[in-house]
């Protein structure tokens, strides 16, 4: 299971988002092993953080 944002391979113990048409959900794939086949995109909890999370608003957060 990679990440929609970065490419980067999702942990089965780190938290990931799985998006949907019905909304965020904050899990992990050992918690939730139908992830990995469920509708939607998945990202690292901290990519979505980074993608939808406060600050995301378009203000630029780079260096
Ligand atoms: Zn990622």
């Amino acid at each position: 299971m990679r990440c929609d944002h970065c490419g980067e391979v999702i942990g089965v113990y780190e938290p990931a988002i799985l998006l949907t048409d019905g909304g965020a959900r904050t899990t992990s794939v050992a918690a939730d092993p139908s992830l990995e086949h469920e509708q939607g995109r998945r990202f690292h909890g901290s990519c979505f953080a980074g993608l939808h999370g406060p600050g995301a608003d378009g203000a630029s957060s780079e260096p």
